[in-house]
């Protein structure tokens, strides 16, 4: 008893589904097979009315809209025992092609809804890898299911669009599957069964559809693909993970994945897969139908790409940023300060300016962290570097972190004496009342930059040396080098 009770709700229905799919095949055509089938097919569009009221999803009007679309197809499939097993109707139109045909747009609807609440806002690159599924899958029922179906039928107009309905509203749902697919489902469950009970649902539409052109079709089988598929709508609501369906997925099911390439390709290539097919088979083929979605296919392909590349260029753009900024401060990492001191050096060579860089390191600072604590000392670092960079905005200073609480200044265009001005400016705005030392190096117009970073700390050590909270100025390398010249 107690192992019975935890058994899930989704899967008592599945196995109840089961058990009733496999009882509605064995019975052959009858009163018996048509109540066991339309049982199945009711119960996906309660299960999936159950689930949205026990799992309480965030966004419940997805699976509403699921359910609803479900309890017309179920009608549709009610309908079309009574009118056709039944009452040997032999109209088309008919009854159950309403319910039929009204399903579609309510199942596609909630698939859209899962979508956008899943990636709300624009999904550019969702929205062409759906239109490029349903180009080249719209193609190969044009072809095969759509043609031939168009040749058997009744000459009227409303017959026709009727008949029109259900393989575009195949390829619609399958659009919007592609959707879901691209924007929510993050692997879950509830997903993995949904995903399986549209293709199952769509896969069966199709045979049924390709039954009816090709009267040589045998299409009783169908009929166990169509219960697969209900079982799986009813158990992917029941199941408990339904409640994250909608959540976003990973950024990375949104990049471009093998799997999705593969998927892409071969929609592109169904479309002169079709007339291939056409001509192997000795069909006639339809030139037109080839070129246009030949023609759009490529397009959407090509609009593709560029979206792909838009989204490579933002992604180098960050990828640039982060290498180059410190994550702390904001400010020049190491890396980009000793690049930005290459190119202004050779401006200063090229140019014949003066060239000043000044190492900034905070005083006791070991202290403060020991008193304050790691992140005051952060916030510190943070609130220094801040009031610097605005202190020295405009004024031709390039301010980047060297490394711990140590900072470098590199100045072109500005003498030396007026760089050491701007350096005790910085001293009245560091927060918390703390002080810096700073050594000052002006490049002599042939080191290396390594040597005047050199000299630069040599001053901050005389600086600290000389009891802190001051400047001292590296000697000219010449009087260090050659103090007798
Ligand atoms: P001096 O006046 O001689 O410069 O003394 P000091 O204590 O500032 O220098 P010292 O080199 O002895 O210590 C530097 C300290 O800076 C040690 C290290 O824990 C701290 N520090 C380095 N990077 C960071 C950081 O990113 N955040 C914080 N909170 N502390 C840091
Ligand atoms: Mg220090
Ligand atoms: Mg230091």
């Amino acid at each position: 008893m107690d192992s019975l009770r935890r058994i899930l709700p989704w899967q008592a229905y599945t196995a109840g589904g089961a058990v009733l799919g496999v009882a509605c095949l064995l019975v052959p055509g009858g009163l018996l097979h048509d109540a066991l089938f339309s049982c199945v097919s009711l119960s996906a569009a309660v299960a999936t009315a159950v689930g949205a009221r026990l799992h309480r999803p965030q966004r419940a009007s997805a699976w509403w809209l699921l359910a609803a679309g479900l309890l017309a197809w179920a009608l549709g499939d009610v309908s079309y025992a009574v009118c056709y097993t039944w009452l040997d109707s032999q109209t088309f139109p008919d009854v159950p092609d309403v319910f039929y045909v009204l399903a579609y747009p309510l199942i596609a609807a909630a698939m859209l809804r899962m979508a956008r609440q899943a990636r709300p806002g624009a999904d550019r690159e969702g929205v062409i890898d759906a239109a490029i599924l349903a180009v080249g899958f719209g193609m190969l029922s044009w072809t095969f299911l759509v043609r031939p179906a168009l040749h058997t039928l009744p000459q009227d107009l409303p017959a026709g669009l009727v008949a029109l309905a259900y393989p575009v509203g195949d390829v619609v749902v399958l659009a919007m599957l592609v959707r879901v697919f691209s924007a929510a489902g993050h692997g879950s469950r509830a997903f993995t069964l949904l995903a399986g009970a549209a293709s199952a649902m769509l896969a069966a539409d199709a045979l049924w559809q390709a039954a009816d052109a090709y009267s040589t079709l045998d299409a009783t089988w169908v009929d166990s693909v169509f219960l697969v598929s209900y079982v799986l709508w009813g158990a992917a609501a029941l199941h408990p993970s339904m409640r994250r369906l909608s959540d976003p997925a990973p950024s990375t099911r949104h990049e471009f994945s093998s799997l999705r390439l593969t998927v892409l390709t071969a929609a592109s290539l169904l479309s002169p897969g079709t007339l291939g097919l056409e001509l192997a088979l000795g069909q006639p083929p339809q030139g037109w139908a080839v070129v246009i979605s030949s023609s759009v296919l490529f397009v959407l392909v090509v609009t593709r790409m560029s979206a792909l590349l838009g989204r490579l260029r933002e992604q180098t753009a960050l990828l640039g940023d982060l290498a180059r900024t410190d994550p702390l401060t904001g400010l020049l990492n190491r890396r980009s300060a000793d690049a930005e001191l290459q190119r202004v050096r050779s401006r200063a060579e090229r140019e014949g300016v003066p060239l000043v860089v000044a190492l900034l390191d905070l005083d006791h600072f070991k202290v403060f962290n020991d008193t304050h604590g790691h992140p005051a000392g952060d916030r510190l670092l943070v609130g220094a570097a801040t009031a610097w960079r605005t202190a020295l905005a405009g004024r031709g200073v390039q301010l980047a972190r060297w490394g711990g609480e140590e900072f470098l200044a590199v100045s072109c265009g500005t003498p030396p004496e007026q760089v050491e001005e701007l350096l005790s400016g910085l001293r009245a705005v560091v927060p918390e009342g703390q002080t810096f030392s700073a050594g000052l190096a002006r490049w002599d117009g042939r080191e290396d930059t390594a040597r005047l970073l050199a000299r630069a700390d040599q001053a901050l050590y005389a600086a600290k040396h000389a009891g802190r909270a001051c400047t001292r100025t590296a000697p000219e390398e010449a009087e260090r080098v050659h103090p007798a010249r």
